[in-house]
Order: structure tokens, then sequence, then C-alpha cells
């Protein structure tokens, strides 16, 4: 991959999450929700960018899972519905945090898991006793507000696929082992601060139920565990930054008999956090899926495959890779942030996101050399008409060039083209490369192979 060159110098990374929360309000990623009513908790609004970073995320997530495999289908359930699923699930029960009160000065709350402390650690004030909360936000279904009618937002998305499994298995006629694949929105009412946009009340899930034999499920998580791992290395994040963290026996959740997540560096509380969580879901009766397991007892339906050759049904295991969408859209964001010192003399810093090309919001920028040159312009809007066809592209003429690459590498930007007066003579155009800032290592590219040139580069 031609952006992948590292500068020369070392990088000077991310050290304050604040800059990166700056940027991302003032180039149009992320903003703070309802900013004019002074926000609102752990909420926050994507911008033009951070659509297209998210769908970008979200594309790769699926031509990995679902696209390049044979054996993998997608989904898109409801978020609310019957609240009986919540029930089987053990969300109802068991979806609680521990909570404690500041009883000091500030009156913060923690999740009791989370802190070290038998102090507030804001203003060192006494806390109150833990107290267990359900994180799942509660709604009403009809116009009365009874008992009855309560219904939930979902915590997370694996529970479409449990109780779609049957639907899926016939109708795309699937045997064992195959996945149900599913992105959207899930819904949890964290109280403990968010650090931008790795916790939010509303957040994406990327997550996949495979349904594997009896048998088979701990051969199926490891190699889930590694696959899944290498796709966040293979989109341009440091294996330094990332390390396997194993739940302890006693601390697993009820279904599950082994979980390992993978942990990402963050810049910010005690570093090391959950970026996906890897689950073997498949602690019901002879390692089937407990999930399937819970849906047959609470629905009385058969949650099982007929295996022709045996002549029997068989409840499979299944094995959870489950990601979370924003946050790993903003782990890619942390993790390509660079400022990049060019001239110590002048103190000249540019800020760049070495963002792989598959991520980056816009794959290629266009400008005019000199925005008051007509036949200039005029070049450049038919180069970025054409390539703009086939990916998203940028097109800018705002100010003077050196600014105009500076925009784009603060975005990501892998490619820069320029059209120049030789331009109109020669009909190629110079590309500008973001990481090594090089303009010459692809010479001139003619502009009739500009999309041949343009998809060699962005073949992921
Ligand atoms: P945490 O320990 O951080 O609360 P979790 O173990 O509860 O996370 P899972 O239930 O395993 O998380 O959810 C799978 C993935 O969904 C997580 O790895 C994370 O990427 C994402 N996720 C979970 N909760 C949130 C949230 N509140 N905001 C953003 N992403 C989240």
């Amino acid at each position: 991959m031609a952006t992948t060159a590292e500068p020369a110098q070392a990088r000077r990374e991310l050290d304050d999450l604040q800059k990166l929360v700056a940027l991302c309000k003032r180039r149009g990623f992320v903003f703070p929700s309802a900013e004019i009513y002074g926000g609102f908790a752990n909420t926050y609004d994507y911008g033009p960018l951070g659509v297209l970073l998210k769908n970008n995320v979200r594309d790769a997530w699926i031509r990995a899972v679902v696209q390049r495999r044979d054996d993998v289908d997608l989904l898109d359930a409801a978020i609310i519905t019957n609240p009986r699923v919540w029930e089987a699930s053990g969300h109802v029960e068991q979806f609680n945090d521990p909570l404690v009160e500041c009883r000091g000065e500030c009156k913060s709350r923690f999740r009791a898991d989370q802190i070290d402390a038998t102090k507030c650690p804001n203003c060192g004030g006494p806390l109150s006793e833990p107290r267990m909360f359900n994180t799942m936000f509660q709604t009403y279904v009809g116009p009365t507000h009874e008992e009855h009618d309560i219904a939930y937002l979902r915590p997370e998305t694996a529970q479409g696929m449990f109780v779609n499994f049957a639907n899926v298995a016939s109708t795309m006629r699937r045997r064992l082992p195959f996945g149900i694949a599913q992105i959207g929105k899930s819904f949890r009412n964290e109280i403990t601060p968010g650090n931008f946009v790795f916790r939010t009340l509303e957040f994406e899930q990327m997550e996949l139920e495979f349904f594997v034999e009896p048998g088979t499920d701990e051969e199926w998580f490891e190699r889930w565990v590694d696959e899944r791992e290498r796709w966040y290395v293979n989109l341009g994040i440091r294996r330094e930054n990332l390390r396997r963290y194993e739940h302890p026996k006693d601390k697993l959740s009820h279904y599950s008999k082994r979980t390992i997540d993978i942990e990402y560096r963050f810049p910010f509380g005690e570093g090391w956090g959950e970026l996906e969580g890897i689950a073997n879901r498949s602690k019901g009766p002879e390692d089937s899926s407990f999930d399937l397991w819970q849906h047959e007892q609470h629905s009385g339906q058969r949650m099982t495959l007929f295996d022709e050759e045996k002549k029997q049904h068989i409840r499979p295991g299944v094995v959870e890779p489950a990601a979370g969408l924003t946050r790993a859209a903003l782990t890619f964001l942390i993790d390509s942030f660079e400022e990049e010192m060019l001239d110590p003399a002048k103190n000249d810093m540019r800020t760049v996101l070495h963002l792989h090309p598959a991520i980056s919001p816009y794959k290629a920028c266009v400008l005019p050399q000199y925005r008051n040159k007509p036949d200039l312009v005029r070049v450049a809007r038919q180069v970025y008409e054409d390539l703009r066809r086939r990916w998203m592209i940028a097109y800018d003429s705002g100010s003077n060039i050196g600014k105009l690459y500076r925009r784009q590498d603060e975005i990501g930007t892998p490619f820069c083209i320029t059209v120049d007066f030789q331009t109109l003579e020669d009909n190629k155009v110079t590309i500008r490369d973001r990481d090594s800032m090089d303009q010459s290592r692809f010479g001139r590219v003619p502009i009739v192979e500009l999309r041949a040139w343009m998809e060699s580069q962005l073949d992921y």
C-alpha cells in the first residue's frame, strides 16, 4: 500500500484526547449533541466527515465478515421488540451495574467495578454503598403506561440473531457452521464518564453470532479471536497498541464459557480499554448456545437445526465477536493522529490523520494549482466529476496549495491530485502522498489512467 510509509522521525502521538475532540469538531467529524442547550450526557452527533468515517468502518467490517466469506449472512432486526426477549436473555434480571455515589462535594456517580477507591476519585468525599441498577433503557409501547406496556431499547444487537436463527437458517438453507451478522444501534444507560465517544448512551455495534457444531466451539473461538485482531491490524492499527485480555473464570457473563477482549491503549483513564469482546456463548447444555436454549425454554419453540445425516435436532454452540462501530471509529482516529514537526525553527507543525485509505472519509482531493485560472479550474472539475462517480472525492480551491494540502492531511485524505499549467499541455497530473508529503514518487499520472491508478491504490 503506497500510503503506509512512515515519516522518518518518531511520531508525536495523541497525548491528550482534547486535541482530537477539538479536531473532530473543527472538521465536522463529531459534535456534542444539542450543543446550543449545553450538550447532553455522553451523547454526540456525527457530522459530515464522521458519517463517512463510520460508513467506511461498517463497510470494512462487512467486507471481512460477510462479503469475503461463504458462511455468514446479514440481518437488520428491530431495536424495540417483544420484552420477553430480554427476560429470556437474562438482561431484565442481570444487566446491572453497581452504582456508587459521592456523598461529599461533587455528588458524582461511578460504576463501583470501574474505580479502585473507597473515596470519591473527584473530590475525595465518602462514597455510598454500591447499589445495583439496570442499564437497559425502558419505554412504553401503546397509549397507557401500565406495567404490561413496558418495552426496552435493545442493549445489544445479538438477541436479534438468536430469535431469527431459524428464519435465517431455513431461508438461506444453511448448515453448520454458519453466522449471522448485524450492525446497528444499541442503547445503555451509562452513568460513568464517557471519554468522548468511547462510551455513549447510544452507539453502534457490529456483532456476529457464529453457530457451530457442538464440541467445536473452543476451536472456533480461537479462530475468531485471531481473525478479529488481524482485522484491526490490517486496517492500520499499530500492533503494539493492541493486547488481549482474558476474563477470569469467576467474572464471566452468565452466558459465557470464555471471553477475550481485544484491548487498545487509549490516551485516557487507565489506558487499556475494550475495543471488541469475543465470547464463547456456548454455556447451554452440552456446549450449546445459552441464548438459543433460553429462548427455547421461554418461547416453547425449538431452536435447533435438523441434521439429515444424524437424523436428529441439534442445538449449536455459538461464538460471538462483538465490536463497537463507534468505538472502533474513535480508535482509528486516535491511532492515526500525529502532530508532525516540519520545521522547529518556524514552529511549523502539521496535524495529520494517517488513516488507512479504506477508512478515510475522502479517497482523494482534486485541486487546481491556482484557483483564479479558469483553464486549471475547468480541467480540475472534469477530473473531479469523473473520479467521484466511483469514490467519495473532495474538491478544494479555496486557498493556496500549501494550505489546501494541510487541510486534507488533517482529515486523513490519502492523495491530493493537482492540476497545474503543465497539465494543460501533457494531460497529466501530480499526486501528493499524504504520509510522506512526496509529490514525485508516483510520477506524473495521465488523466486517462487516473481511475485505474486509483483502483490499484484502493484495492483493499
Ligand atoms: P464495557 O466493559 O466497555 O462497558 P462491555 O463489555 O459492556 O463494554 P460488550 O457488551 O461486550 O461491551 O459490547 C461489545 C462492544 O460494544 C464493546 O467492545 C464496545 O466496543 C461496544 N460498546 C459497549 N458499550 C458501549 C458504549 N456505551 N458506547 C460505545 N461503545 C460501546
